[in-house]
Order: structure tokens, then C-alpha cells, then sequence
């Protein structure tokens, strides 16, 4: 037996301590070698005031042992308290959310016979960077953040797992037919990356129609990359369309350290009646061994598994009197897997995780891309309650130094110079002032800016905020107003 890896084991709450407990007893009779560090999370700790759900000596193990199996936590009711899954992602770095949705047919009920999916999530950035505000009484706004360097090890991370796995095609869905910037410098980003993929297939959908076509035609994706709010929907789409949410499991990776559990909840209601079905986070924890290299206990495990399913033996979820032998509860069916260690499926695929030489490099080197910026104006975003012609009429005013007001949008739509009767109209103005010719006159001294800022003060409009305009080498690096001409 090799070394003992150190990991971190919560046991969590509901019925997590029995499906971990049934997923560490197939994992030691498969022969790993795990050397357990045990801590308590959920609710427990909540309630002892830990407003994170984790004490601190406890985070420190995640942070000494790099990998965490986590069972499902049950969040009390009532405000105040942090979800532990962010906490620990973010503090962790954990940008990647790998979910494999596989269906097993005709073992476990499903619509989809062939489906056989990896969702691979942008876990930090996206709309959940938590960056919101209300900006004047009807309007509040949250920051979509893309970035370049969290798109390319996202992407990367992407094709690497492909490659590892022996996967065929790397799909990317994004909405860059709207969000022009930066849904379209994640597909750019795609695209370049996939450049380097030359053994891998690469397509790109907008994301509303490849959404219809994972629902409808799973069996024509492989491998799915995307950004963090479309991931979070789709892979629960994913797995339920695949046959159950019971039965998936999920990694979130980061450069150094990894957690691994099932996506299911804490199931309250049937916990402490051995009901539960252990093989989210059974399956969970075949990523946890894969990462951690124990390549060979992870393919006995996951067969013996397999061959548990497609011998019918199953728990009360995905028991069904025409498919399933015999209904099992969670320590049975544990020992079932156990009783088949050494076999493989005969009907279902077999797994093979041939030896990986080589690990995912979860922090690939980043270089800053060398770009010329130069500011040719900026969007003064006003409350106002009133007509448009009154906003015009007082920045117009403000005009000075080449530095003109241009266009006023309303929720994004152009209402001015020229706009339709029909445009919603809010007490939010976003107001754009640009220098006479962007690009090929001066850069526009931030002085100026302040200069306008005080100029509009002291017009009487409200300012609320700015936001610069660039060209970056040479290109405008802002939209154009919805509508305008
Ligand atoms: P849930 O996933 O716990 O349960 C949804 C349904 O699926 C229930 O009918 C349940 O009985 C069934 N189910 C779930 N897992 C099962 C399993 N392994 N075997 C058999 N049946 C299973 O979702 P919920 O009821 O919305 O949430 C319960 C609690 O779990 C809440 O406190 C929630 O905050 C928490 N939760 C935690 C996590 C996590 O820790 N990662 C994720 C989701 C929800």
C-alpha cells in the first residue's frame, strides 16, 4: 500500500454521517490509503455561533491536509448565517466546479439512455463576485466580473480534464451576443485556448439554445465549460435530467486545494433511517481519489459500484419494481459495493483511469497581456426624477474642454439625442460625455473628469457614480447605447 494521504472528513448533517460513513467503508475496503483528519461543520456550529458554520481549528485542517470530503450541512433557519460552501470556496480559491452527469440506463431511470456530461463551473467570478448596490430609489445593480486570468485556468482546467479523461469535445456556452465585453472575452479567451487543444474538438453555443440542447440531446456534449451563473443552473439541470440528483457528485478545485462532495443536500427528513443512497458522495470521493492519485483503488471502487447498480440493488430513491432486484438501505448498499469489490459491470461502461502520469496543473502561469489604455470619456450615471429633456438641458451645460455630452440612456436603451416614445423611463440617467474624436485624438487627463464631476455638482443633478471609457489598443472597450445611431 502507498503512503496514507492526509484529508479532511466532515461528516456534516441530516443523513451526511451515514452516507459518509457508508462511502469510508467502500473507500477502505478498495484499499485506500487515507490517513483522516475528522471535523465538525453545520449545524452544530452555527448554533455554537460560528457564523460560517466551521471553527477555525477546523478550517486550519483543510488548509494543513490541501483535500476536504465533505458530506451535506443543513443550514438553520433564519438569518445571519454565511453559507459554508462559499466561505470555503472562496477562501480556498476553489474556481473550478467539476460535476459529471451520467445516466445508467437502464439501471436507473432516465429520458436520456446516452447521457454522459461533465459540467466543468467558473466557481468565483461571474455575478458572484457580490457585488451589488442600490443606486437611486428604483435601481439597484450587481457587477458581472469576467476576467481574463480567471477565464483562461477555468478554460484550461477545461481541456486539461478533457485530455485526462479521454474526452472527445469541449463546449462553451456564453451570452456574447448580448454581453458584447464580457461574455465575449470568456468565448475569445475559449477560442484561443482551444487553439491549443488541437486533439480536442471545441464548438461554442449561445447559451439559451445549448441550454434546450443539453435538456433535449445531452448525448451531443462531452465536456461543458461556462461562466459561473450559467454553470450553477445547468449542472443542476444536468444531473437531474441524467436520472437523480442523488446520484452525482462534484469537485471544486483550486490551485491548491480541492473539495469533494455530493450535490445534494442534508436531506433532514430521512436522515438516522439508513434510507439514505450514499452514491453522491461515494461518487464525490472517486474524484478525491483521482486527485489525490490513488488512480487504481478509484477504478476498483467506482466498477465495484457500477456493478451494484446494474445488479439492481438499489436504495428507495431510484427503486423501481420493473428495473431494481432489491431495495437496500444505505449500510447494505454499501456492503454490496464491498461484496463486489475486483468485479466490473457487464452491460454498463466499465471505467478505466489508466494511470495519469501527469496531474491537472490547477495553476497554470499567467501573463498580463501588454495593452495600450487610453480614457476618451466617461459615463456619469444621475438620479433624476423628471423628463429627459430636463437631464439633457442641465449636462449639456456641463460641456467643456472637448468634453461633450454625447448620448443619455435609460435602463440601457438611448433616449437621447434621439429615442422612442415607448422606453421605460426610471429616475437613473446614464450620461455619456466623450472627446471629440476617441480615436485618434489625445487621452483625456483624469483631471478633466474631476472637472466635469464638479461642473455636474454644481448643475444641481445628482451624480451617483462613473464609469471610465476606454479604448484599449485602439478599439473602444465600452457599448454603445441600446439604439443608438
Ligand atoms: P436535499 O437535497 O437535502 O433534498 C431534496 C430531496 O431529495 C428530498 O426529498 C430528499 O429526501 C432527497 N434526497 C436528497 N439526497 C438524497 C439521498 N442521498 N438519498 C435519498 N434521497 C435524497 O435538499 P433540501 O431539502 O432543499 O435541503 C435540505 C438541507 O440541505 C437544507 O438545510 C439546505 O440548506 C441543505 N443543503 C446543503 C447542501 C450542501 O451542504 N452542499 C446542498 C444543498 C442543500
Amino acid at each position: 500500500m502507498s503512503q496514507p494521504t492526509s484529508i479532511t472528513v466532515a461528516k456534516g448533517d441530516g443523513i451526511g454521517p451515514e452516507i459518509m460513513d457508508a462511502t469510508l467503508h467502500i473507500l477502505k475496503e478498495a484499499g485506500a490509503a487515507l490517513d483522516i483528519e475528522e471535523i465538525s461543520i453545520g449545524e452544530q456550529e452555527y448554533l455554537k455561533g460560528n457564523s460560517a458554520g466551521i471553527a477555525k481549528e477546523s478550517f486550519d485542517s483543510i488548509l494543513r491536509t490541501k483535500v476536504f470530503l465533505k458530506a451535506p450541512i443543513t443550514t438553520p433557519q433564519g438569518g445571519g448565517y454565511k453559507s459554508l460552501n462559499v466561505t470555503t470556496r472562496k477562501a480556498l480559491g476553489l474556481y473550478a466546479n467539476v460535476r459529471p452527469c451520467v445516466s445508467y440506463h437502464p439501471f436507473v431511470r432516465t429520458k436520456h439512455p446516452k447521457m454522459d456530461v461533465v459540467i466543468v463551473r467558473e466557481n468565483e467570478e461571474d455575478l458572484y463576485a457580490g457585488i451589488e448596490h442600490q443606486q437611486t430609489v428604483d435601481v439597484t445593480q450587481c457587477l458581472k466580473l469576467i476576467t481574463r486570468q480567471g477565464t483562461e485556468r477555468i478554460v484550461r482546467y477545461a481541456f486539461e480534464y478533457a485530455r485526462a479523461n479521454n474526452r472527445k469535445k469541449v463546449t462553451c456556452f456564453t451570452k456574447d451576443n448580448i454581453m458584447k465585453i464580457t461574455d465575449g472575452l470568456f468565448h475569445k479567451i475559449f477560442d484561443e485556448i482551444a487553439g491549443e487543444y488541437t486533439d480536442i474538438e471545441n464548438e461554442h453555443w449561445i447559451v439559451d439554445i445549448g441550454a434546450a440542447k443539453l435538456a433535449d440531446t445531452p448525448e451531443g456534449f462531452d465536456v461543458v465549460v461556462m461562466p459561473n451563473l450559467y454553470g450553477d443552473i445547468l449542472s443542476d439541470v444536468a444531473a437531474q435530467i441524467a436520472g437523480s440528483v442523488g446520484l452525482a457528485g462534484s469537485a471544486n478545485i483550486g490551485p491548491e486545494h480541492a473539495m469533494f462532495e455530493a450535490i445534494h443536500g442534508s436531506a433532514p427528513r430521512r436522515a438516522g433511517q439508513n434510507l439514505a443512497n450514499p452514491s453522491g458522495l461515494f461518487l464525490g470521493s472517486v474524484m478525491m481519489l483521482l486527485h489525490i492519485n490513488q488512480v487504481e483503488v478509484a477504478e476498483r471502487a467506482h466498477n465495484a459500484w457500477l456493478k451494484t447498480i446494474e445488479d439492481g440493488i438499489h436504495t428507495y430513491d431510484i427503486f423501481k419494481e420493473d428495473v431494481s432486484k432489491e431495495k437496500v438501505g444505505t449500510k447494505e448498499f454499501a456492503q454490496a459495493v464491498v461484496a463486489r469489490m475486483g468485479q466490473k459491470p457487464e452491460t454498463l461502461p466499465a471505467v478505466h483511469y489508466a494511470r495519469q502520469e501527469k496531474q491537472i496543473d490547477t495553476n497554470p502561469p499567467y501573463t498580463r497581456p501588454n495593452v495600450v489604455r487610453k480614457l476618451v470619456g466617461v459615463d456619469v450615471f444621475c438620479e433624476h426624477v423628471g423628463a429627459t429633456e430636463e437631464v439633457a438641458k442641465a449636462l449639456q451645460a456641463c460641456d467643456a474642454n472637448g468634453l461633450k455630452l454625447r448620448m443619455i440612456s435609460s435602463r440601457g436603451m438611448t433616449v437621447w439625442p434621439e429615442g422612442f416614445a415607448t422606453t421605460l423611463l426610471c429616475d437613473h440617467w446614464r450620461c455619456r460625455f466623450l472627446v471629440e474624436d476617441p480615436e485618434n485624438g489625445a487621452a483625456l487627463p483624469h483631471t478633466e473628469v474631476a472637472a466635469l464631476l464638479d461642473r455636474v455638482a454644481k448643475s444641481g443633478m445628482e451624480f451617483i457614480k462613473t464609469e471610465g471609457l476606454y479604448y484599449f489598443d485602439g478599439k473602444p472597450a465600452f457599448q454603445m447605447g441600446q439604439g443608438q445611431k
